[in-house]
């Protein structure tokens, strides 16, 4: 009689995940760290998380990934575009906009990871790449704010996804990480749909991704200075203000106009720090050079 032995099932990628998520949840299958597979993968941990050419074509390999699970999981990752710009998603970032030390994620997806799988929790936990984006407030699928999940300086250790899940696994399992549920707004709705699918019916459509998200935050901040009610009932500042702010950007340039018109009149002696903080997108990428601030 002829016996099989049962070969581990192929790892595939999560929707939305990252390239340091899948290594670490590839090493988690394996039963070892992510420095170590890459140690046996024959390239560093780090070559790997800079996203080396060579080093993505040994993980696709140890992975059996197909060129498109790669290019999808590069995609929510995020490529070095020169210097200090990075492509996610086929739109541009600054990469500040991106990477920062404070790593944020919504604690009921992972939690759901975790229920939803047998094994090892590290082999099941996915970092989704939306998550990097500091506009992105909440997760829409659960209506849960993004928390911080940890702050490390090092890429090395930030991105070492398995390794640091582990260490916050008892308190998202606890619940201490769990927030208050918020209902998405519009820009929500908006911001998921452009990172998913490029899909946009707004005026918004014709600029960059990264610039016409922090415009809504700034002019929705500087909105709700004027409406302080409105700003003290509810979700976060930050979320109420790219609500605002969409809100009339999405509309276009007629309303935008009319906003800062409504701003410079209402904050005398602010004039200067209002264009200060909106000049820079607005003359970058509204051609509004009727309007003069
Ligand atoms: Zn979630």
């Amino acid at each position: 009689m002829i016996s099989f032995v049962k070969l581990p099932a192929r790892l595939h990628p999560a929707h939305r995940e990252t390239i340091p998520s899948y290594l670490s949840r590839l090493a988690a299958s394996k039963g070892v760290t992510a420095q170590s597979l890459a140690y046996d993968m024959g390239v560093s941990f780090k070559r790997i998380i800079n996203l080396d050419e060579d080093a993505l074509s040994r993980l696709s390999k140890w992975g059996a990934l197909s060129a498109k699970e790669l290019h999808e999981l590069l995609s929510w990752t995020g490529e070095s575009v020169g210097n200090i710009r990075l492509r996610l998603r086929g739109e541009n970032f600054v990469s500040r906009g991106l990477r920062n030390p404070i790593v944020r994620g919504c604690p009921l997806c992972l939690k759901e990871d975790v229920k939803s799988h047998d094994g090892d929790p590290a082999e099941a936990m996915v970092m989704r790449g939306d998550w990097q984006f500091r506009e992105v407030g909440l997760c829409l699928h659960h209506s849960h704010p993004l928390v911080e999940l940890w702050v490390a300086d090092y890429p090395s250790e930030r991105y070492d996804m398995g390794a640091r899940l582990n260490e916050i696994l008892p308190a998202l399992m606890a619940g201490k990480l769990d927030k208050q549920l918020q209902a998405p707004t519009a820009f929500d709705r908006w911001l998921d749909d452009r990172l998913e699918d490029a899909r946009d019916y707004t005026w918004l459509a014709h600029h960059d991704l990264y610039a016409a998200a922090s415009f809504c935050r700034i002019l929705g901040t500087e909105l709700l200075r004027l409406d302080p009610q409105a700003a003290a009932n509810g979700c976060g500042l930050d979320m109420q203000a790219r609500a605002r702010g969409f809100e009339v950007a999405s509309k276009g340039e007629p309303s935008i106009l009319a906003a800062l018109t409504t701003l410079m009149q209402s904050a005398t002696g602010r004039n200067q720090e209002i264009k200060a903080a909106l000049g820079h997108l607005f003359y970058k990428n509204i051609s509004t050079a009727s309007l003069h601030l």
